[in-house]
């Protein structure tokens, strides 16, 4: 009797670019699609509401073809030999990961499931460049974002994508209910913002790439940084969950610059960032430590500070510099915030706050759609100036200038903090400086209706020039 292929979906929940699929395909043997919740693993909640919607959608495209997607909830080690064993599968196919608690799974499992002959095989979906195959001179991982995506860029194009399958049949064995999971929340739902903003699943993430390209990468290079314009691709969380592959996004931007359909400027701009994402795995698979540990040695003891309430007050956005409010509240209402605004309000917390970046970035996984160990772990250490390539520690951003510059209508923060909508754009960067009669018109009370700043920024950014000052040199 023929004997079943397993294939292991894990954070590529697509049909599209998928090799562990087409490799499982190609074994011409009957194929379980299996999904495990592996609580040995930690997802944030805003993260756990994109998996129930995306594996709902993976499961309905699944069907149309004509499979059926099987969910277990466990331990990826105790399910996977149970499963093999139980329905005599001799292969077990995957797309790697790149996290340390995700490879030592792997490892473990490759090597008890080879000991009792069943082969696995894993395959490269989430990246252009496999970590391991790009080293400098010394044969040493990269550390200098440009050299490294330059010297990506001399390497040979990475695979062309795969289509997605016409068709596909399945083995149907007992499946979890999605439901059963509880991967949405009940008591409070907190997720109406994330209903009216996100449509999860691979369909919705191909339109938002062709959308993209179409509307707005033109304007991109130059309107990547304000908060204010829908600008950017919103394909993070799409990314993250390996909905869309990296290879098209490559590949299609490519095509489209080649044939000038897109300006090279815009073209350019969404692949260097997509080349920031392909740094931040190289910094997570060879300093595994990374979500963790600061890669400069002169941070490991710096003196964070432990203030509960002024953490708080950070996360619910009422620290009273708005843009820092701004977004937090977009954060915490839509599961995602604006590239330059993480920058200011992570700047905020580690050097206005002293609050340490672990506490933040920890925040940051509950809370975003996009939560990715490698890009959330490296920009926090960037911001904070003890990662690789990381901005100084003497760049501080300053929330008011930072505002102004990047917000200069002051609508972002009028959409995320209408208790200001009516100050003037002179003034909604920094209300407490306007006259008792300005905020009367504007129905502000600070202190009441919306809170005066938690801390001194000036006094703040000398204090935090003070600490990184002393540190030991690297
Ligand atoms: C403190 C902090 C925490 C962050 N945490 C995460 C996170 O958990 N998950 C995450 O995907 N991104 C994170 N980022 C990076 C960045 O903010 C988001 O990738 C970006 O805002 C997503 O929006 P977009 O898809 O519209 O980006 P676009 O500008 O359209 O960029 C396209 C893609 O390129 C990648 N990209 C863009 N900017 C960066 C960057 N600076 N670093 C790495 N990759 C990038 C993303 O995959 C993004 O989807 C973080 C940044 C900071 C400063």
């Amino acid at each position: 009797m023929t004997k079943l292929v397993i294939l292991w979906l894990r954070q590529d929940l697509r049909l599209h670019d998928n090799p562990a699929l087409i490799a499982a395909i190609n074994s011409n043997q009957p194929i379980i699609f299996l999904y495990i919740l592996d609580d040995t693993l930690n997802i944030g909640g805003a993260s756990r509401w994109w998996l129930h919607h995306s594996l709902d959608a993976l499961a309905q495209s699944l069907q149309k073809k004509g499979a059926t997607l099987v969910l277990r909830k466990g331990a990826a080690k105790t399910i996977l030999p149970q499963l093999v064993t139980a329905t005599d599968a001799d292969k077990v196919m995957w797309n790697r990961r790149y996290d340390s608690a995700g490879i030592a799974i792997d490892t473990e499992i490759k090597t008890s499931l080879g000991a009792a002959g069943v082969r696995c095989e894993s395959f490269n979906s989430h990246l252009l460049f496999e970590p391991w195959t790009i080293k400098n001179k010394q044969g040493k991982p990269y550390q200098v974002f440009t050299r490294f995506w330059n010297h990506c860029l001399e390497q040979p194009t990475p695979p062309i994508p795969l289509a997605a399958p016409d068709q596909l049949t399945s083995v149907e064995i007992a499946s979890d209910p999605l439901e059963s999971w509880n991967l949405l929340p009940t008591k409070p739902d907190w997720s109406g913002g994330l209903k009216d903003t996100w449509q999860p699943g691979e369909a919705a993430a191909l339109a938002r790439l062709e959308n993209f390209l179409d509307e707005l990468v033109a304007d991109y290079k130059e309107d990547r940084n304000r908060p204010d314009l829908t600008a950017t691709s919103r394909l993070s969380p799409s990314l993250a969950w390996g909905e869309i592959s990296p290879r098209v996004i490559y590949y299609e931007t490519r095509r489209m610059m080649h044939n000038n359909s897109i300006t090279a400027r815009g073209g350019q701009a969404l692949l260097s960032e997509i080349g920031w994402r392909e740094f931040s795995y190289h910094l997570l698979f060879h300093f595994p430590d990374l979500p963790t540990a600061p890669l400069k040695s002169q941070f490991k003891n710096f003196p964070w500070a432990k203030d509960e309430n002024l953490f708080h007050l950070w996360t619910k956005g009422l620290t009273g510099y708005p843009i820092v409010d701004a977004g937090m509240r977009e954060l915490w209402h839509t599961g995602w915030m604006h590239n330059r605004v993480r920058m200011i309000v992570a700047s905020f917390l580690v050097k206005d706050l002293l609050l340490s970046w672990q506490q933040g970035a920890a925040w940051f996984w509950d809370t975003l759609v996009d939560a990715d160990i490698a890009n959330n772990s490296a920009s926090w250490q960037w911001v904070s100036g003890c990662g690789a390539d990381a901005a100084p520690y003497f760049r501080i951003f300053n929330p008011i200038l930072q505002g102004e510059k990047f917000d200069p209508n002051g609508e972002y923060v009028r959409k995320w903090i209408p208790e200001l909508k009516d100050l003037p754009n002179e003034l909604i960067h920094k209300p407490w400086q306007a006259s008792t009669a300005r905020l009367s018109v504007a129905n502000v009370q600070l202190g009441i209706t919306y809170p005066k700043p938690i801390i001194d920024h000036d006094k703040a950014r000398h204090r935090a020039l003070a600490i990184f000052h002393g540190l030991p040199k690297g």
